[in-house]
């Protein structure tokens, strides 16, 4: 049926295999080093793929060599990815039971090599090693929710790889594999062929969810306050331009908040700057704690804070404002400090960011004059 010689395409895949390697070597040197993992799938490639280069070379070198190393590396070579995958997604690495699945698949293995030579027996061993290796692998991918393209991708070549390696262990027993692993039947060749272009699509799945990472990583650098998680002025201005804009043009209310932590230069002066960046994450984390998802919360100075509320109009923006005072007043304990606000809702004539901000700002001054820890309408 098909016209391939699945010999060849496994020595080219095996080649390309650790070129790949190398590619995941060097993303590694010039990645941020918060994308981790890298290490560990490469190191698994080229277990992996010697593996294969072994398994592939039977008959040329020593059957010691081909049969069982080859066995240990190809599967000793997916745990590593699993591992790989564990860092990447930051669980915990579970060495033990990855390593307990390959060395008693191993064990087994050699029992049906020098006791008993099964050849049969020894592919339903690697197979259900892999395929639970596989099974384990998934799991890690998903752990960390929905996954994107990369994620996915790399889902759809591990299950397939899962499939074909039960498929193996189905050939086995029913004995439509062939006695042995280079046998040139019809099911061999093209599982051999699938799993070697499987393998080098996983390598490139690491490649993109890679690259994914370190996309979220710039971007986050970029649009978000290293100190508290809130959003950098620029980004922040983008978004409450655009919900401005979409208010307009949908005749929707929308209100802007400014705040002002209150005489925080004594709380720098008197307990220290830690104790002052301590109250601006407590804050952050104080005011998150009350938004919507839609509402967003910008840090535009030292201990300048800034709030978009879309569909909210100036009584409910007040309401807002006022909760935050108080739990900031109630709950901010070590130290405690309070908050000055400023609200302004968006009027007809108003179509920049801006107009509506100085407006807040003001009501936000008022409060400071009167008295702080209050809230003032503009
Ligand atoms: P007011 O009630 O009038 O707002 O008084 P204030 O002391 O809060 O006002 P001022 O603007 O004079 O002082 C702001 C202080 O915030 C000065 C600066 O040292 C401090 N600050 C700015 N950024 C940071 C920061 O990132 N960490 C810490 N710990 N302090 C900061
Ligand atoms: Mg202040
Ligand atoms: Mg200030």
């Amino acid at each position: 049926m098909l016209n391939l010689d699945s010999r060849t395409i496994v020595v080219i895949t095996a080649i390309l295999g650790p070129v790949m390697a190398l590619v995941l070597l060097s993303l590694r040197r010039n990645y941020p080093g918060s994308v981790k993992g890298l290490g560990w799938w490469a190191t698994g490639t080229f277990l992996l793929f010697g593996g294969i280069l072994l398994i592939a070379a039977r008959g040329r070198i020593a059957d010691f060599l081909s049969i069982p190393i080859g066995a240990l590396l190809l599967m000793a070579g997916h745990a590593a990815w699993v591992a790989g995958t564990e860092k990447f997604m930051g669980l915990p690495l579970s060495v033990k039971t990855l390593g307990a699945i390959v060395l008693s698949a191993f064990a087994l293995f050699l029992g049906f090599y020098v006791i008993h030579d099964d050849y049969l027996m020894r592919v339903a061993v690697v197979g259900l090693a892999m395929s639970t290796l596989t099974v384990l692998h998934c799991q890690r991918i998903l752990a960390s929710g929905k996954p994107r393209f990369a994620g996915r991708m790399l889902l759809v070549c591990l299950g397939a790889n899962g499939v074909a390696w039960l498929l193996r262990v189905g050939g086995a027993f029913a004995g439509t594999i062939g006695p042995d692993v280079l046998a040139t039947t019809t099911l061999n060749v093209f599982l051999s062929s699938a799993q070697s272009i499987l393998a080098m699509l996983t390598l490139f799945g690491f490649v993109l969810i890679a690259s994914e990472r370190v996309r979220d990583v710039f971007e986050r650098l970029a649009t978000r306050d290293s100190l508290t998680g809130a959003w950098l002025r620029r980004a922040w201005d983008v978004q409450a331009q655009g919900e401005l804009d979409r208010s307009r043009r949908h005749n929707r209310p929308l209100s802007l908040v400014a705040m002002d932590l209150d005489r925080f230069k004594n709380i720098n002066d008197t307990l220290g700057h830690a104790a002052g960046d301590q109250a601006l994450i407590d804050f952050v984390n104080r005011v998150n704690a009350l938004l919507r998802k839609q509402d967003s919360l910008g840090r535009v100075g030292g201990e300048e804070f800034v709030l978009l509320l879309p569909e909210t109009g100036a009584d409910e923006a007040q309401i807002v404002a006022e909760r935050i005072r108080a739990s900031i007043e109630r709950e901010s304990k070590s130290p405690a400090y309070t908050v000055s606000i400023g609200v302004a809702e968006m009027q007809p004539q108003e179509s920049t960011v801006a107009a509506i901000m100085s407006r807040a700002d003001a009501a936000m001054y008022r409060a400071k004059s009167w008295g702080r820890n209050r809230v003032e309408l503009a």
